[in-house]
């Protein structure tokens, strides 16, 4: 059993009624297990996240700034540990483990700098009226309920946490019961720290306790990232309470691909889109819209490809792709291949689970899938690939803007300035041309329409989590 919760600036046992099993993937067997928090250790996070909040707010920008620095060094001293710990608890390939821990390093540096640039952003206001001055305050918004899913641990959490921490928010921190384990480090790392006691807090748990947090009243603000289903229930709370939110949901993101692309550079990109984490990416590309001229010549080859990808445990083989992460999804893969075979649809590559241990699943492509199709509509969350063929750039952009789904994009010529208008007629939070899923901190990370409410990263993901005030002084 682990103690898993930090509160207040203590490690406590969780009080909860449910049990977690943190599950290896690749095996399908439990490794360890812990205690729920339970909803009175969650008010005892968000009293604690209260009373930290005065002093952490008031703190010089530099001296939050230094603390970020220090979750940068310390997660990488924790390298081996933190790479080892997401390839058996998420089934993660090991390269693909030292890239988030190396994203949520570049996260707290980044947000270390913007910290240090805040004093200059307070500042005068011209105004055309005679006898004012104002100026500007970017405060904290104050004490911020932070809920994190399964598929990228270390990475949707750092997001969070490093510009919620550079603002002076205080923070209450819900992992995913599924990957409890991991965010531990941030708490461990706190207390190396010395962070002040409370600014930080880690409460686990699973749909009991996210929904303790994001009904609580002590909260200024909810950050989300998850499911749509999930999301809207959030967004619920938020709404009883009038305040703010920010939501990171789900997608079903198009990858086009003209015909006068390289045919092996855009299958490279393609398998990269669907299969990273087993294509458990919010940001996956799993709708692939192909040009007539080149179809005939990159669906073989795309067929050969995915089935080419070694798919093995992590901790014991030389890997392309691991297990999904869970039982649950890959119960829920298995029943949308059910679904391709009721709808009849035309299967090029996998379409099945793997007959071995463990919750593994082949890389899969369906071509041809109808418009109406629910694998062409719905998130999968998984390494299945549905593809269809168009004739112009018009209906590119119109089949791929054809979804309730607005996250990312990916567009793929060899005509640059083609790729660029298609680029801004896109629905979507983010589009990369000629490359697949290059996630800078610089730039921003969000969607539009069903995909969410706000923006992660970038300056964007500082300004989340503040409040902006102004002060105007009559000179009298
Ligand atoms: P999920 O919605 O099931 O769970 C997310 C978190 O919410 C978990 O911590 C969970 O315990 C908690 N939760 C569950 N029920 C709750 C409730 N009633 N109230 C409050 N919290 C509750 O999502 P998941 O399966 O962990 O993650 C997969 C989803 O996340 C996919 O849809 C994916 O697209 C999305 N996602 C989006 C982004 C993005 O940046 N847009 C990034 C990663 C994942």
């Amino acid at each position: 059993m682990t103690t898993s919760h930090y509160i207040a600036g203590h490690w406590v046992e969780g009080q909860g009624s449910d049990c977690i099993s943190v599950n290896d993937p690749a095996l399908g067997q439990p490794f360890a297990e812990l205690m729920a928090a339970s909803v009175s250790q969650v008010d005892q996070a968000v009293a604690a996240a209260r009373s930290a909040l005065p002093a952490w707010k008031s703190t010089c920008a530099s001296e939050r700034a230094a603390f970020l620095r220090g979750f940068a060094e310390q997660l990488g001293q924790r390298r081996e540990a933190l790479v080892t710990v997401q390839m058996r608890n998420n089934g993660k390939p090991r390269h693909e483990a030292e890239i988030d821990l190396d994203d949520a390093i570049a996260t707290f540096g980044y947000y270390a700098e913007l910290a240090e640039q805040l004093p200059s952003k307070n500042r005068t206001v011209p105004l055309a009226a005679p006898g004012f001055t104002a100026r500007t305050r970017l405060e904290p918004v104050g004490v911020v309920g932070l809920i994190v899913p399964w598929n990228f641990p270390l990475v949707t959490s750092a997001w969070k946490l490093a510009p919620a921490l550079a603002a002076g928010c205080t923070v209450v921190l819900k992992p995913s019961e599924v990957t409890p384990l991991i965010e531990q480090a941030y708490g461990q790392i706190a207390d190396a720290l010395g962070l002040p006691a409370g600014v930080l807090n880690i409460v686990n748990g699973k749909a009991e306790t996210g929904a303790a947090l994001s009904n609580h009243n002590g909260l200024d603000k909810l950050s989300f990232t998850g499911s749509n289903s999930v999301g809207s229930q959030v967004m619920r709370s938020a709404s009883a309470q009038c305040r703010p939110v920010t939501l990171e949901l789900g997608g079903k993101s198009a990858i086009v691909v003209f015909d006068d692309c390289d045919v092996d550079q855009a299958v490279e990109w393609i398998v990269a889109g669907i299969s990273w984490n087993a294509g458990q990416m919010c940001s996956a590309t799993s709708r692939l819209l192909v040009q007539d001229g080149i179809a005939d010549a990159l669906l073989p080859r795309l067929q050969a490809a995915l089935e080419n990808l070694r798919v093995g445990n992590p901790l014991t083989e030389e890997v392309d792709m691991g297990p999904l992460t869970s039982q649950a999804q890959w119960l829920k893969v298995a029943s949308y291949f059910a679904t391709a075979r009721e709808e009849g649809l035309q299967c090029l590559a996998g379409g099945h689970a793997l007959d071995r241990e463990g919750w593994f699943v082949s890389p899969t492509l369906y071509t041809d899938v109808p418009k109406d199709s629910r694998l062409w509509t719905e998130e999968i969350f998984g390494p299945v690939l549905c593809a269809r063929r168009f004739a112009t750039e018009e209906q590119a952009i119109a089949e791929a803007n054809d979804s309730r789904f607005g996250l990312v994009a990916t567009v793929c010529s060899a005509d640059l300035e083609r790729a660029e208008r298609v680029a801004d007629a896109l629905e979507v939070g983010h589009v990369w041309i000629n490359s697949v899923q290059a996630v800078f901190v610089e730039t921003s990370w969000g969607g539009t329409k069903g995909s969410g409410i706000g923006r992660e990263l970038g300056p964007w993901g500082l300004s989340a989590y503040q409040s902006i005030k102004h002060v105007t002084r009559c000179l009298g």
